[in-house]
């Protein structure tokens, strides 16, 4: 069996080296249109920054190890041009001399990725704007960083008595991954760094409230955000300086310009093959991976896979789902009935220490779909029990089904240990599990990794409060049109206050119960929701109508920088 592979990094590599595994006769031959195969595309930020100091640390495997290790045929800078399914051929051309051979293939795999989006705006082509996407593509930006020009060479025509050096700025367009890593990297290196995207948050997987938070968090550490304007044009300015306009009119000068505008599934070879392309612009394949064609599989960024949670078609262009895809479709060609489970988008960001994480569906993403049958929870726990010297919040929210407690996603933000709250969250969401397993889930705890109560049981317990009528919920948005009782102590409120709510410190409250309205909806607010909790079960028991504001007034904060008003 001969076996071709086009696109040679997280996708195809992975498949390859897993189809020699399994076959120790195939004939493989991986192509990759670049110089280099399985290279650390995720890194290319770090690089830039120089986190990552060398280059070689980004090759994972060689063309080499792959020919030596894996007796693969792996072939760099050639490109395959052609698929002719009817006669089974791939036409290659070396990238180099430009020769183009014909090889012939049984099976057919397809991992050619998602190339970024370059929108045809004037002056995109100038000197000094770059995107991140490959090897080649992170040496060439360090390179521009460190030499591009006389004033990021270090100002050799700067001369004269000022001894401080003017800041060298950055502008990255796009707000995704692969802009904000670039623009934390930016700042290491000393640029004075704005982000313009065209949304009205960053990171869109994430809800418009979570994301608030990690914008500020970006903020704070010196990254300036434009948000809701496009870029228009690039103009080339004096010094070498590009000005970077924008639709609403601003400029923003720049030494250096990142786009990260996001990615489009390459689908060049997929059409001309006649493959079917799915709604998304993805190609199309089946849970084996396998395409309208049996005989041809794609894999990684450039196919459409079910959304785990919602069943929908989605683009999800991460790094995991794409390796386990090339494991599947050489399981698959090699007769093992491997299939894919669909996405869940589990992913993470690091940014200045802190972590952005999620998995599953967002709030968002179910109201475009009108499901309603859903209830979210904000919650504050501490990243491990809060006596272990540097525990630190994480603001979590977490979405689950009314009806029958389906754990549906999470987002979570914080400075030490997102991860793993996340990585156990999207397991059980894999698992199916309900928020009464995430009460139930057994992880490990000492105080200085976590909390007998794990923030993973921890947002399963208050959901499942709220699900059997322990804990009624409410959030701002409609707290406000009832009676806000805040429980919290006198202290507290001259640091931050509702002006509007009651406030009966929660160890008065049974003394003081009299002071409270019978006919109306009581919402109980405190600083994260803990003792607003307390608050409402006693309530509830002295016969009123309470409910818990979820994520007290830590919710409030950035449902608060959402729209400026409780509203
Ligand atoms: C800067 C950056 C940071 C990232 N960070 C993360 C992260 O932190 N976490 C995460 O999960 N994901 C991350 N990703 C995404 C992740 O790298 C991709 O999801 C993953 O690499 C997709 O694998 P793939 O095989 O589909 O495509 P790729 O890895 O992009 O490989 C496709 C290859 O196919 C080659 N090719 C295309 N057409 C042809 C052709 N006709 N002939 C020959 N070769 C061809 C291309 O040259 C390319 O090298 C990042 C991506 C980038 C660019």
């Amino acid at each position: 069996m001969k076996v071709i592979i086009i696109g040679g990094v997280a996708g195809g590599a992975s498949c390859a080296a897993r189809l020699r595994r399994l076959d120790e006769k195939a004939e493989i031959l991986m192509v990759e249109r670049g110089p280099y195969v399985s290279y650390a595309n995720c890194g290319l930020p770090y690089y830039i920054g120089g986190v990552i100091e060398k280059e070689s640390s980004l090759l994972v495997a060689s063309e080499r190890t792959f020919r030596e290790q894996f007796n693969v045929d792996c072939r760099v800078n050639c490109e395959a041009i052609k698929i002719s399914p009817d006669k089974k051929t791939v036409d290659l051309r070396n990238v180099k001399t430009g020769k183009v051979t014909t090889e012939s293939y049984d099976k057919l795999v397809l991992s050619p990725g998602a190339p970024s989006i370059r929108p045809p705006l004037p002056g995109i082509d100038l000197p000094g704007i770059f995107e991140v996407r490959t090897v080649p593509d992170a040496r060439t930006i360090r390179e521009w960083i460190e030499t591009g020009s006389l004033f990021l060479s270090g100002m050799d025509s700067y001369s004269g008595f000022q001894t401080v050096r003017p800041k060298t700025r950055a502008v990255v367009i796009g707000g995704g991954f692969i802009g904000l890593e670039t623009a934390e990297n930016l700042v290491h290196r000393g640029f004075d760094v704005a982000i313009v995207e065209m949304g009205d948050q960053v990171l869109a997987p994430l809800d418009q409230e979570m994301a608030r938070i990690v914008e500020g968090y970006v903020e704070k550490h010196g990254i300036r955000l434009a948000l809701g304007d496009g870029v228009a044009g690039f103009k080339q300015a004096a010094n070498g300086v590009i000005d970077v306009e924008t639709q609403s009119g601003k400029i923003y000068p720049a030494d250096v310009v990142i786009l990260s505008l996001g990615v489009r599934p390459d689908t060049t070879l997929a059409k001309t093959a006649g493959l079917e392309i799915g709604q998304r612009g993805g190609i199309r394949v089946d849970e084996q991976m396998r395409t309208s064609n049996p005989d041809i599989f794609a894999v990684g960024d450039a196919v459409e896979v079910k959304d785990f949670v919602t069943g929908e078609w989605s683009l999800i262009a991460l790094a995991g789902p794409a390796n386990r895809q090339g494991r599947i479709a050489a399981d698959v060609i090699t007769g093992r009935d491997s299939r894919f489970r669909g996405s869940q988008g589990t992913s993470i960001i690091g940014l200045f220490g802190a972590a952005a994480a999620w998995t599953g569906a967002s709030e968002k993403t179910l109201n475009r779909l009108g499901d309603k049958d859903y209830e979210k929870i904000y919650l504050y726990p501490n990243s491990h029990a809060g006596y272990y010297p540097g525990a630190r919040p994480i603001a979590m929210k977490v979405i689950f089904r009314k009806s029958d407690g389906r754990f549906l996603g999470a987002q979570a933000l914080g400075e030490d240990n997102v991860d793993k709250r996340i990585s156990a969250l999207a397991m059980a969401l894999q698992m199916g599990a309900t928020i009464y397993d995430l009460e139930e889930a057994e992880l490990c705890y000492a105080p200085q990794f976590g909390s007998a109560k794990d923030p993973v049981n921890f947002s399963g317990m208050v959901a499942a409060g709220v699900l059997r009528g322990d804990m009624p919920l409410s959030h701002w948005k409609t707290a406000k049109a009832g009676f806000l009782l805040d429980v919290r102590e006198p202290a507290e409120l001259a640091v931050e206050s509702v002006p509007e709510a009651v406030h009966i410190p929660i160890g008065q409250l049974r003394a003081r119960l009299a002071e409270l309205p019978r006919d109306r909806e009581i919402h109980v607010i405190c600083r994260s929701g803990q003792r607003a909790y307390y608050a409402t079960r006693m309530l509830l028991q002295k016969g009123f109508n309470a409910k818990t504001v979820s994520g007290g007034l830590l919710s409030l904060a950035h449902n608060h920088l959402l729209d400026g008003s409780l509203n």
